[in-house]
């Protein structure tokens, strides 16, 4: 018996809901892809992916997280859990 639930590529929750990464091909849920539209390079990356369909380009694997989406994006997982701690604790 083998079941694969996926789980979020950011925070590693179990996915209810899966949602793509503006910034690469994550997988990721609902509250981190919230996260990112406050991310200091989503405009960037957002203006990128724009672009990018413009040049016909549908396959545009995302422009990439900065170290400071990163450190943003990080930082946003430790508030969350914080103030919502997980049922499933993190090892
Ligand atoms: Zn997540």
């Amino acid at each position: 018996m083998s079941t694969h639930t996926p789980t979020c590529c950011r925070c590693g929750v179990k996915l209810t809901t899966s949602i793509a990464s503006f910034f690469n091909l994550d997988i990721i849920c609902a509250p981190c892809a919230m996260d990112e539209r406050q991310a200091p390079g989503y405009q960037a990356a957002h203006d990128a992916e724009v672009s990018a369909i413009k040049n016909g380009n549908f396959n545009f694997p995302g422009a990439g997280l900065s170290p400071e989406d990163i450190a943003f994006l990080a930082w946003r997982r430790a508030e969350r859990k914080a103030t919502n701690p997980p049922a499933i604790v993190a090892r």
